[in-house]
């Protein structure tokens, strides 16, 4: 399959402060790389550079193009899509409204999706899909988001630490979606230090620890 995604020593900077050091990374289309690692080890920070949300030096490539000076919005339309570990659910709108934001015309090649596709994948969707996001539970809030980030017609999607605060039963669904995901040929990067999630569904597992990237000799425990 081909690199979708990919890394070269990308370092990121809070202010003086380095927080990311020369990171290399590849994502394949229909690859689920799992970014495993301790708290503060860096793996926010890694999907935040990526996403163009922190300085950075290095580059980043989606497929093969350069990216790395471009604003988070543009690289969401190039098909980089960043699932954050808060969410960010528009809690005024309802659930549909909250997918609709975030629609992009179809890719050339690519499965189209759209509201009624979201709640193929996640069915418990659809009978909330009037109700204010805010009046989700945290797993279908995390549904959402994955669904909002899904009507953007990514290439690659970033999903951060997504069983944070999810029912076991929801862990379960979302790794049943990143499989169907998989298999629809999409790059999936996923930070999570749940093992539940990660173990039914990484093809590779890397691990971070303060700032550097390494291939996981186990990927558990990660303290
Ligand atoms: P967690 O699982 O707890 O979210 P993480 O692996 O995602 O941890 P990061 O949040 O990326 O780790 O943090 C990496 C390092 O960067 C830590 O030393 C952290 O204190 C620092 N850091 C994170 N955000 C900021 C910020 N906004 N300003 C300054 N330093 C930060």
């Amino acid at each position: 399959m081909s690199v979708v995604l990919q890394a070269r020593r990308l370092c990121a900077f809070y202010g003086r402060a380095q927080a990311l050091f020369d990171v290399d990374l590849e994502v394949a289309a229909g690859e689920i790389v799992a970014l495993v690692g301790r708290n503060g080890a860096g793996k926010t920070t890694l999907m935040r550079a990526l996403a163009g949300r922190v300085a950075t030096t290095g580059e980043v490539l989606l497929d093969g193009v350069p990216v790395s000076g471009w604003r988070t919005d543009r690289r969401v339309q190039a098909g980089l899509a960043w699932v954050p570990e808060d969410r960010r659910i528009f809690t005024q709108l309802t659930a549909r409204q909250n997918l609709e934001v975030a629609e992009a015309p179809p890719r050339a090649g690519a499965p189209v999706w759209t509201a009624e596709r979201v709640y193929e994948l996640f069915p418990e969707l659809a009978p909330l899909e009037r109700r204010p996001g805010g009046a989700l539970s945290g797993g279908e809030q995390q549904m959402l988001a994955i669904g909002r980030a899904l009507m953007t017609q990514p290439k690659v999607i970033l999903l951060d630490e997504p069983s944070e605060g999810v029912a076991p039963i929801v862990v379960q669904r979302l790794a049943e979606a990143m499989r169907a995901l998989r298999a629809e040929g999409l790059a999936v990067l996923l930070s999570e230090q749940n093992e539940a999630l990660v173990a039914p569904v990484a093809d590779r597992c890397l691990c971070m620890d303060d700032g550097v990237l390494a291939p996981a000799a186990a990927a558990f425990p990660v303290s």
